[in-house]
């Protein structure tokens, strides 16, 4: 079975005997609602799309995991984003409750993004909290609670569940990065420094990774956030990971359009997504044993 929210989100279910594994693509939505409002140019705004980070995975279910993916745009509400990362400036009026903006959100990158990147803004207006909160209704909490349930399910049927968040980062492959020595790797993997997962699943990973002949960063700038933050308790045997890929892997980033090489990498996460089957039953295994033990 699957299911839609239009406009908000859709989640595939396992096409296969299941297993304990939940994906989830929160930033690759491009529906652009109408009530948006935006004023920076649309190709611009789309660069903040993880655009078909939900292809790459698309063999999860046919796998016997669960595929959660947000139908909207990222730039218009960033579900991996907590409720009250709110900047104040962008609100006409008072926020009913205490705001905690993150240094994301000082930066305009929180829960309803003031600008595209540094310098693009993406409104010429303040926000009414109406406005704020309806998209926190709308989309938010569905896409929390969706994913929640997911990884309740399959917690409760199989006693442990890996979620894994996917995203993909802009790619720092530019010769200005590498002059400012920024970090670049095919992959960097985010487990809010070992708190969100068992330590085994985030090597699992990158060692499966590395096989694949790519390079794998841990916990450089990109640790995870929100979503593996609320998903991620592992001594209750839940575990979340987030993946980010480079997209210079498989896309232009000017264009927005798929490169040729969009299928090797999608063969190579599909080659991932097994092997966590195999990763999945074999700690489910381990668990059993300790337990008769
Ligand atoms: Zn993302």
């Amino acid at each position: 079975m699957s299911f839609e929210i239009p406009g908000v989100l859709w989640r595939r279910d396992p096409q296969a005997a299941e297993v304990p594994l939940v994906f989830d693509s929160p930033h690759s939505g491009s529906s652009y609602p109408e009530d948006f409002c935006f004023c920076c140019p649309f190709e611009v705004l789309r660069t903040a799309e993880d655009s078909f980070v939900d292809e790459l995975y698309s063999a999860a279910p046919a796998l016997g995991a669960t595929l959660i993916g947000a139908v909207f745009p990222r730039s218009y509400l960033d579900a991996n984003r907590a409720v009250n990362d709110i900047d104040a400036a962008l609100i006409d009026g008072m926020w009913p409750s205490p705001l905690a903006p993150s240094h994301k959100t000082r930066s305009g990158l929180g829960l309803v993004r003031r600008v595209v990147r540094p310098g693009i803004p993406i409104y010429e207006r303040k926000l009414s909290v109406d406005e704020i909160r309806g998209r926190l209704e709308r989309c938010h909490t569905p896409y929390h609670r969706v994913l929640d349930e997911a990884c309740q399910r399959a917690h409760r049927k199989f006693g442990s569940v890996w979620h894994v968040n996917c995203h993909s980062m802009p790619s720092q492959r530019s010769a200005k990065s590498s002059k400012k020595g920024g970090h670049c790797a095919d992959f960097v993997l985010g487990d809010r420094d070992g708190t969100t997962c068992e330590p085994e699943f985030t090597a699992f990973v990158a060692r499966e990774l590395r096989a694949r002949g790519y390079t794998v960063r841990i916990n450089e700038v990109y640790k995870g956030v929100e979503i593996v933050k609320r998903q991620g308790r592992p001594a209750a045997h839940r575990h979340s990971l987030q993946i980010e890929v480079d997209r210079a892997l498989y896309m232009d980033q000017k264009t927005l359009e798929k490169s040729a090489a969009f299928d090797q990498l999608r063969a190579d996460i599909t080659g991932l997504i097994e092997a966590l089957k195999g990763f999945a039953s074999a700690r489910l295994e381990e668990r059993r044993v300790e337990n008769v033990v």
